[in-house]
């Protein structure tokens, strides 16, 4: 669960002010989020993240108040508890397709490395339809397949909250339409709560929810996202 209350939030030398006054996303649901080029979307899944810091408002991801946490604490909640997924996958070239979904425990030590991680990464990507690519390259991979390994990457230390920024960009609608099922179904079986910035307006109806940045815009000072219907 994601609750929200009266964040605010702006960039040091920027003109741009995000302000949401509420906003609660339940557990294991899959959120879109909407809205024009720069709105904010990223921010928000940032701030969420506990990339960065909140000074104003708050922000509490289960039981975690994260606008309370101090910075290394924030570090380890975002190892521990968020699973980020980006358009360009981020996945390091060198590395095989599980040593990237195992890479989590290479950073800190929110995940230790042991057998019942490596057992579960290969689950992972078998659930993901990669059981064949397990200790391929990744370079050997599709774009599709190389955003399911980012996937089961973000999703490795089972964390609460899975935020995927535009996570199908730069893939065609078949393979976009597996990522968003790959996310509909992990959201299910870890009780995972995801939110989902997209500009594909085909997916939206998929999705429990849509949270449109577009009613941000339309009054400034009290911005508080629509409970949208998906269309
Ligand atoms: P969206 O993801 O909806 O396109 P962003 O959250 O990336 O929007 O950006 C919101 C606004 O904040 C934009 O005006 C953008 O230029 C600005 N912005 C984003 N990142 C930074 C930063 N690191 N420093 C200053 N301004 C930023
Ligand atoms: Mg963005």
């Amino acid at each position: 669960m994601i609750e929200i209350q009266e964040l605010k939030f702006t960039y040091p030398h920027s003109s741009f002010k995000l302000h949401i006054s509420e906003l609660t996303v339940e557990t294991a649901s899959v959120s879109a989020v909407v809205g024009p080029s720069g709105s904010g979307k990223t921010t928000l899944l940032h701030l969420a993240a506990g990339i960065l810091p909140i000074a104003v408002g708050k922000v509490v991801i289960d039981d975690t108040d994260v606008s309370r946490l101090t910075d290394a604490e924030r570090r380890r909640f975002r190892l521990q508890q968020v699973g980020l997924v980006f358009q360009d996958f981020e996945l390091i070239d060198y590395l095989s397709v599980i040593d990237n979904v195992l890479l989590p425990c290479r950073i800190g030590d929110a995940v230790v490395l042991d057998n019942a991680a490596q057992q579960w990464a290969e689950t992972l990507l078998e659930q993901s339809g990669l059981a064949d690519h397990i200790r391929k390259p990744v370079t050997n991979l599709s774009q599709g397949e190389k955003q399911r390994v980012a996937i089961c990457r973000a999703l490795l230390p089972k964390p609460a909250i899975l935020l995927a920024d535009e996570p199908t960009g730069n893939l065609d609608p078949q393979t976009s339409d597996q990522i968003l099922e790959l996310m509909l179904s992990s959201a299910r079986e870890n009780n995972t709560t995801v939110m989902m910035v997209t500009h594909d307006h085909s997916l939206l109806n998929r999705f429990d929810r849509v949270i449109d940045f577009a009613r941000f815009l339309t009054s400034p000072e009290t911005m508080s996202p629509a409970e949208g219907t998906p269309q």
